[in-house]
This record gives structure tokens, sequence and C-alpha cells, in this order.
């Protein structure tokens, strides 16, 4: 066995176990725990720039409007996935929608979006749990200024992949898994998977050496690389060498893996923009202010 093929079948280490940065609120409807990048530098989650855990959190029924309202992006695309509950999304390119569990929005704000993320009309009025994750993935510098794009990935258009042996099921996002090839169109090479492992159960997954990757833990706890254990809230990130990953869990779980090839150009963020310099940062303010990047209608 030559020392390439060595590498390619070694365990990627687990480095850090993260617990949220920050608990806070978005606008008034989306309690998040912050992992991302509450929790570290950005060189080492590139080109994930965020992740945002909402809830698990039970809202009453209500007739009023909960939620983000109008606020701009530019520079990256932000990642919604449900898990519970119902969000409503209406943005200045006139596209919109409402996602629920197992949906996914794709939004690359790219050159600049306006939008609004709020409670469901139908589900605030009945009343439940919300739950889910925002991303945010970075643009690679030559894709910052492109046209915005709105990706809807309805739950039936992500392909589901048996792990066997009654282990559970991946669903692949965007990336690949086993041959199955998730629907997101990425700038950059990304592997997202929505994970579901029964209790007494445990895989293996491969994931590229040199790739920045992390699995968060959503239900567990779950049992990584045979030794160290992670809970539920908690994101464990993994170093650039190795393929291979094992989980067990304890308990039924639910887990997002991501894993991307680093994008290495210089960050500047400012708000809800995400440019190369601070130059870039001040055009974008100066852009949305004046009206560049739309209005709802
Ligand atoms: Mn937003």
């Amino acid at each position: 066995m030559n020392q390439h093929v060595m590498n390619a079948t070694a365990i990627k280490e687990l480095v850090e176990v993260y617990q949220a940065g920050s608990h806070h609120m978005v606008g008034d409807g989306f309690p998040v725990r912050n992992m991302i990048p509450g929790v570290g530098g950005d060189e080492q989650f590139s080109p994930f720039l965020l992740l945002d855990y909402m809830g698990p959190e039970h809202f009453p029924p209500t007739n009023r409007r909960l939620g983000v309202g109008e606020h701009p992006h530019r520079g990256f695309e932000t990642v919604t996935i449900m898990y519970q509950g119902m969000v409503a999304h209406r943005d200045s390119t006139g596209s919109g929608g409402v996602i629920g569990p197992g949906d996914v929005q794709w939004m690359t704000a790219a050159s600049g979006i306006v939008h609004e993320e709020l409670h469901d009309k139908a589900f605030a009025a009945r009343g439940g749990t919300l739950e889910g994750i925002q991303l945010w993935v970075n643009l690679p510098k030559a894709f910052k200024m492109s046209k915005p794009r709105y990706q809807t990935l309805v739950s039936d258009e992500v392909p589901t992949v048996d792990l066997g042996g009654g282990a559970g099921q991946l669903r692949v996002i965007a990336g690949e898994f086993r041959g199955q090839r998730g629907p997101a169109e990425t700038f950059s090479p990304v592997h997202l998977y929505d994970l579901r492992l029964k209790a007494g159960h445990q895989t293996e997954l491969t994931l590229p050496e040199g790739f920045n990757t992390s699995v968060f833990v959503l239900r567990g706890p779950v049992v990584i690389n045979g030794s160290q254990t992670v809970k539920e809230a908690e994101l464990a990130l993994f170093g650039h060498t190795g393929e291979r990953v094992v989980l067990e869990a304890k308990e039924h779980a639910t887990l997002l893996v991501l894993s991307g090839e680093p994008i290495r150009e210089p960050i500047a963020r400012y708000g809800p923009f995400v440019m190369n310099t601070r130059e870039e940062l001040i055009q974008a303010a100066q852009d949305y202010q004046v009206g560049k990047m739309g209005h709802l209608s």
C-alpha cells in the first residue's frame, strides 16, 4: 500500500467540539444559537461564514408577522434548512415562497438582494414549533457581484440515500454521497448532508482531504470516531488530513454535515455584507441606501 492510499483511508481527526457562541433573537421571530462564527475564526470554516440554529421553540398562535423585515445582503449565499414549522420569504427580485420541514431555500445574494424572512401566516395562526438552520456560504471573489439567484429545493427534490443495515438515511442537499448528487448548485465545492442516524447504529462518511469539515448535532448525542461524545447543539470540527468520519448514534440522531473547499481570499464583513475589502463594504452600504439592491414590492 503506498502513502497516498494510506492517507486516503485515514480517519479525519476531530480537533474541537464547540458550543454556541451566543443565544440571541434574529428580528422578533427567530431565537438562534450561533455556532459559526461565534465559535472561531473564519478560516477553519470557510466557505461557511455563519451557522445559526433556530429553535426548536414553540410559538403560540398569533396573527402578528414575526421574523425579520426588509434587509439586504451582498457577497454571499444564505441557505435556510427547515426541520419544523414554516417560514415565508419574499425578495426584491420578485421571488418568494414558503418552506417547511425538509425544504431548503438556497438564496444567492451575490451583487445584492433585499428580502424579508417571516413565520408563514398559516403556521403562525395555528401556532407550533419552529426549528431550522441558516447557513451563510461565502462566494469566491469572482462571483460576489454576479446576478442574484434563488433555488427552492423542496423536500422531494433532495435525494435520500439509505445507509444500509437499518442505520438510517442521508439526504444530499449539495455535493455528492455514494453516487447521488444533491440539487443545490454551488459556486465552490460543497458537500451538505442532512443525516438521520438510528439509535444504536453507526455509519461512516468519506469527505475530501483539505476541505473544512464539521458536523452539527441537532439531536444526539453521537460518538465520533469511536471516542468523543458530541451532544445536542454542539459542533464538531475536523482536521484537514484523512477522509473518514465514523458516527455512532446513542439516541436517534439528526446531524448536519458540512464540508467545503476553503475559499482562500480576504474576508471583510459588516452586518449583512461580506466582501473582500473595506472599500467594497462601504460601496455595498451606499448601493443599498440608494436602492441599487432593489425593494420589496
Ligand atoms: Mn436575510
